[in-house]
């Protein structure tokens, strides 16, 4: 019964929201949240990607020149290699005696052929070297892994350059035309094919890429392609998600080095990915760690609050004797009651009614009994009406019944239900029965009324005239 009236008296509601809290917490959140990401972002992210992106970039600057180095450092070894073999002195002279005529071409060649041999085989990447003479061959090298395509490069001999680079479908050759002097005259020369294949392809890696082009190619390769860096030597090019590290060699050669753009970023994109998930993952415990340490705690801690207070308006809208409303409960529902006419409702019928005689029964009795006597007219009234209705005490002995729906006709009669049911009422006292009666006066709402205490003061009238004329009687005004 208790429960159920807790629950009851509670027109009064806590002023704030738990709901209107969170959702505060919660938006406040996201934009700082919001604001910190795309702080991040601008500030840390997007500046550190970019130096990174650089650093790598320059990387890969480095290693293509040291690449570039590596290949001109063959080129010249080569080239000092094929100067050593010229000059040797011993082969040299046999072409000096030859020349007086002292041996016959022949004997020059059987001369010359085995000792050529031995200084060409010590020289590195060496694939064929033959020896001229008045453009007779005189001498000839050939490695084991020689490949007849590089003939194409016999044109050298009549050139008069001194070194050349000659690609074909499956090998780089770096040719070399060797003067041989004698007191600086020409008396013949050497021409030496170096195999540049091993080497640059030894330069490559799973992701880096070295080889040489003809100028053509290089010219259909960097159509449409973005020059991103251009000097003497070099030059970085971008196309179609590759970067390219150019060097000019000769005679419209170049040195290409390229890699693929993902596998060279693919560290700044790793790094990126990491802090993105982190940056999210711290983001996202903040955000769990406010709402479960603040926001869910605090929202425990007002729903808590409401419901103490919730608690406390109902215990302050409930009379404490007889458990029915309180006056001040009284005063708000009556008002609102009042409002709701105003707007069109039907008007609820109000009945105030007073125990008659009340003061002699204290007196006779004592104030405990008094209390007894209030508590039990209470009960029986509060069982003869229905749940919907509303009971209050207005004070002292003195109650307002707030009926909705009862309406002017049968007022009356319901009113008498009641005297007959609290006249009805036997309160044994161990000395005495008491049978208490009340008095009933009833009013409306009325159109002309400014509040629900017209209404009251008229109920009150009506008691009075019931009282007036011998009291356990209704009148209504
Ligand atoms: P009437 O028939 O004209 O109403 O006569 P009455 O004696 O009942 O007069 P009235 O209603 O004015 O008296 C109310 C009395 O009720 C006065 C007061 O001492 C007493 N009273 C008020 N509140 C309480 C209460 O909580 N307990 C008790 N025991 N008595 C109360
Ligand atoms: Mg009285």
């Amino acid at each position: 019964m208790e429960e159920d009236l807790k629950g009851r008296y509670k027109l009064m509601k806590p002023n704030f929201s738990v709901q209107a809290f969170s959702r505060r917490v919660i938006i406040t959140l996201t934009i700082l949240i919001t604001v910190s990401t795309a702080a991040i972002f601008l500030l840390i992210y997007l500046p550190l990607n970019t130096e990174l992106k650089k650093s790598l970039i320059g990387n890969f600057n480095q290693l293509s020149y040291i690449r570039y180095s590596s290949l001109q450092s063959i080129m010249d070894r080569s080239f000092e290699g094929a100067r050593s073999l010229s000059s040797r002195t011993v082969i040299r002279d046999a072409i000096l005696d030859y020349k007086d005529e002292k041996f016959d071409l022949e004997a020059l060649k059987r001369f010359t052929q085995s000792k050529y041999e031995d200084g060409a085989g010590a020289l590195d990447y060496l694939l064929k070297a033959e020896r001229f003479v008045d453009e007779d061959l005189i001498a000839r090298y050939t490695s084991e892994i020689y490949d007849e395509h590089c003939t194409v490069l016999d044109q050298l001999k009549v050139s008069g350059e001194e070194s050349a680079l000659c690609l074909t479908d499956n090998y780089e050759y770096f040719v070399v035309r060797s003067s041989i002097l004698s007191q600086g005259r020409v008396i013949g020369y050497d021409l030496l094919f170096f195999n540049l294949s091993g080497q640059i392809h030894s330069l490559c890696t799973e992701t880096i890429k070295s080889e040489l082009l003809y100028q053509d190619k290089f010219e259909d390769l960097i159509s449409g392609a973005n020059i991103l860096q251009k000097n003497d030597i070099s030059s970085l090019i971008y196309k179609d998600g590759i970067y390219y590290h150019e060097f000019y060699l000769q005679g419209g050669v170049h040195f290409i080095i390229s890699q693929n753009e993902v596998s060279l970023l693919e560290p700044v994109y790793r790094l990126s990915k990491q802090m993105l998930l982190a940056g999210i993952g711290v983001l996202l415990l903040f955000a769990l760690g406010v709402y479960f340490f603040i926001v869910r705690h605090a929202r425990n801690e007002m729903e808590d609050n409401c419901t103490s207070l919730s608690d406390a308006i109902s215990e302050v809208n409930t009379d404490s004797l007889t458990k029915t409303g309180s006056r001040r409960f009284g005063e708000e529902f009556l008002s609102v009651s009042f409002e709701r006419f105003k707007m069109g409702e039907q008007s609820p019928a109000i009945l105030l009614f007073d125990i008659d005689s009340f003061k002699m029964i204290n007196d006779l009795h004592g104030h405990s009994v008094g209390d007894l006597v209030i508590r039990s007219v209470a009960e029986t009234v509060q069982k003869s009406i229905r749940a919907g209705d509303v009971l209050l005490r207005w004070g002292g002995d003195e109650f307002i019944g707030v009926f909705s729906g009862l309406n002017k006709d049968d007022a009356i009669a319901f009113a008498k239900k009641l005297l007959y049911a609290v006249s009805n009422l036997n309160i044994d006292t161990d000395t005495d029965i008491i049978r208490p009666t009340i008095s009933i006066g009833i009013s409306y709402f009325l159109a002309e009324d400014h509040s629900f205490i017209d209404a009251t003061n008229r109920a009150d009238s009506a008691m009075y005239q019931s009282k007036s004329e011998g009291r356990n009687r209704v009148h209504k005004l």
